[in-house]
């Protein structure tokens, strides 16, 4: 028998134990979205590839593909450490959340484009950029893809792009169809646009006010729990990290 071995470039999203040595790990990869990976043996020290197999390693990995079944992995090349976030508590938080969520978007509307802005949010992060604002812009981008994108240049009932008042279910609302839907600033709509067409990649630093910032925080937080139907069990984790932090 001839086993062909396949080079692909991927994320370790989360690993299991599997047997007494073993992992299975939930790779997403470039090529052919999330999958699953048996890692025979690595979590014997002695194992070869025992450090290169732990959650949010970032590089290609040579495996024998086996479509809807476990793929066998053989052997890894990291592309990335990202030595910055594995430092910082909050930013591997973060991380967390980042993969978390990205798991749950891709498993509901598995689209190439996530693993490019996955990818671009990690590395942004490892350049140490607020990871806040991250979140925020991963958050508001998956909108399109979880079927629940928000309508941001005009307004979602009668398309008038003047006297926008606020943004609710689904877009703007300008003052005509205005019924009493509760107020969010201007500047924070502002923001949401910014964040719907900003190319990851491209951000060199950010500067946003504070407040305005938590406003659209908190009413991306409020969409996806009213409408995403997504559980995010890291994003828990995260508020109560912040929580003692700033204590
Ligand atoms: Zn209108």
């Amino acid at each position: 028998m001839i086993i062909v071995i396949t080079k692909v470039e991927g994320f370790i999203i989360n690993t299991t134990d599997y047997k007494e040595s073993s992992l299975v790990i939930q790779l997403f990869t470039k090529e052919y979205g999330i999958i699953g990976l048996l890692a025979k043996g690595v979590k014997s020290i002695k194992n070869k590839l025992h450090a290169s197999v732990m959650k949010y390693t970032y590089g290609y990995f040579y495996i024998y593909y086996k479509e809807d079944k476990l793929s066998i992995l053989k052997d890894v090349d990291i592309i990335n450490p990202f030595k910055k976030i594995h430092e910082d508590i909050l930013a591997i938080s973060y991380l967390a959340y980042y993969s978390d969520l990205t798991y749950q978007v891709w498993k509901s509307s598995p689209n190439k484009e996530i693993y490019h802005l996955f990818l671009d949010t990690v590395n942004q992060l490892n350049n140490q950029k607020d990871p806040l604002v991250l979140a925020n812009i991963l958050e508001t981008k998956y909108l399109n893809f979880l079927g629940i994108g928000l309508v941001l240049d005009c307004c979602q009932n009668c398309g008038s792009t003047k006297n926008i008042v606020t943004v609710t279910d689904g877009g703007l609302i300008c003052k005509n169809c205005y019924q009493n839907e509760p107020i969010v600033s201007i500047k924070a709509i502002k923001l949401l646009r910014m964040y719907n067409l900003i190319d990851i990649k491209t951000i060199n630093s950010i500067q946003i006010n504070e407040t305005t910032k938590k406003e659209v925080n908190n009413f991306l937080e409020q969409y996806y729990q009213n409408y995403s139907g997504l559980y995010l069990k890291s994003k828990n984790f995260l508020a109560k990290l912040k929580d003692v932090m700033s204590k």
